[in-house]
């Protein structure tokens, strides 16, 4: 499904969208939520070594 164009529903523009939004954004997006998930995992980690639970060494 690619080749389709239309505006992009997060940055307006006139694009070849994927699911609604351009590359860029997709990409970007993309970014951001990988991004968001190790920090979620980094301060679940802390508070697992706060209280002294060894890291997963499997
Ligand atoms: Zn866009």
């Amino acid at each position: 499904m690619s080749g389709a164009r239309g505006r992009c529903m997060v940055c307006g523009r006139e694009r070849e969208l994927s699911g609604g939004m351009c590359e860029e954004c997709k990409a970007k997006i993309r970014e951001e939520a990988v991004g968001k998930q190790k920090r979620i995992k980094d301060e679940a980690e802390k508070e697992l070594r706060k209280k002294g639970v060894p890291p997963d060494k499997s």
